[in-house]
């Protein structure tokens, strides 16, 4: 049975379609991450699940249960917010107990539950302190501590770590995937970060514009993108669109980029690309599947060149800009293996790693 269940869910704001018919269903115990970028309905979902927004049109069940007219006191959720939320006025203690108390547990349990979490969060030295006198990444834990002590069914986060620093922004994430390993609790995140989707979730959820685009595992969302959309949200660098066209030869299909660059239609591909036959097609390629020319014998792989126009080192690889056909493309390289600026360069594709993109439909075929 899932924890959190969507069915057919809708949201308007006056003329707005801020959700349009989302059916999901969250696994017990399972890190679900909503993506997407600004707009998409993200938000409003998370803030239909917890009850701060009503709902136009749908349904969602909690434990097996509808919680459509629930209040969200009642629906034993914890949400963290971007914000943190914290009260000025209070400790770090009487921040994370201050829910306990309005709900009337005793002293004892208070303290026993906020110690726990403290511990838990490696917080329990800040308990006397104020938020003023934290960090962002002390009062993001503290936020995240006032939701533990209600041992909620579900924790619900919206963007936790957009208000830090790039690097405690990696080590917040590190310690929520510790919190979800420790806590087997059920977690819906949203974020539009989709290094955060990546490293966090059991699932991603890929929203665009109110609808889902795709739900799956972070491996199948890298590796089997099913639209354009999600092919070039999820991976930093994206991935490469080039425009191209499909061209039947005599014993099969090439994929004509330019006048001097086909690739043939690996064997095994055939009948997957043979509707895109003399039709136009967007060839989605990722930087590290376009690299310096390798030695190899495999016909997965193919060699062409292209003038290098600029060069990016990172350290470990040297990201090489080309033009091909209209488009820019960026190529995961070697540092000792790259050329100058404005020399031509031999690259080598991996076309077992391409997709496909119909234009018409901006589905993967
Ligand atoms: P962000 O990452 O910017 O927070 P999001 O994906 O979370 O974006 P939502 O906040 O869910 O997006 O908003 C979805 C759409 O609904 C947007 O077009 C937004 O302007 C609209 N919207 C959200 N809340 C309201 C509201 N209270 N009244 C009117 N329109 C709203």
């Amino acid at each position: 049975m899932a924890d959190v269940s969507l069915t057919n869910l809708h949201k308007t704001f006056d003329r707005t379609e801020a959700v349009r018919g989302v059916d999901l269903d969250i696994a017990e115990n399972e890190f679900l991450v909503l993506v997407g970028p600004s707009g998409c309905g993200k938000s409003t979902i998370l803030r239909m699940i917890a009850g701060l927004e009503d709902i136009t049109k749908g349904n969602i069940e909690i434990g097996g249960k509808v919680v459509n007219d629930i209040p969200p006191k009642d629906r034993n959720i914890a949400m963290v917010f971007q914000s943190y939320a914290l009260y000025p006025h209070m400790t770090v203690h009487e921040n994370m107990s201050f829910g306990l108390r309005l709900r009337k547990y005793s002293k004892d349990e208070i303290n026993k539950r906020v110690l726990d979490a403290a511990k838990i969060l490696s917080i329990s030295e800040l308990l006397n302190r104020r938020p003023r006198q934290l960090s962002g990444g002390q009062r993001q834990r503290v936020a995240m501590g006032r939701a533990i002590v209600r041992n909620p069914r579900v924790f619900l986060f919206d963007e936790p770590l957009s208000n830090l620093d790039a690097k405690m922004r990696g080590q917040m994430r590190i310690e929520i995937k510790k919190l979800h390993q420790h806590l087997k609790t059920t977690i819906v995140y949203v974020t539009h970060d989709q290094v955060e989707a990546m490293t966090l979730a059991d699932r991603i959820v890929v929203m665009n514009d109110g609808i889902i685009e795709q739900v799956g595992t972070p491996d199948e969302m890298y590796n089997a993108p099913k639209t354009h959309f999600v092919a070039s949200f999820i991976g930093s660098p994206s991935m490469n669109f080039i425009p191209c066209q499909l061209v039947k030869t005599t014993d099969g299909l090439n994929i004509k980029i330019n006048d001097k660059l086909s690739l043939s239609v690996p064997k095994d591909r055939l009948d997957r690309y043979k509707v895109l036959a003399s039709k136009k097609a967007i060839l989605g390629i990722r930087p590290e599947h376009l690299t310096n020319k390798k030695q190899h014998t495999h016909d997965m792989y193919e060699d062409f060149n292209a003038k290098v126009k600029v060069l990016e080192p990172m350290g470990m690889d040297t990201m090489v800009f080309f033009d091909l056909s209209e488009a820019e493309v960026c190529a995961r390289c070697d540092p000792k293996s790259v050329e100058k600026i404005k020399s031509d360069m031999a690259f080598t594709i991996d076309k077992s790693q391409m997709h496909l993109i119909d234009p018409q439909t901006n589905k993967v075929i």
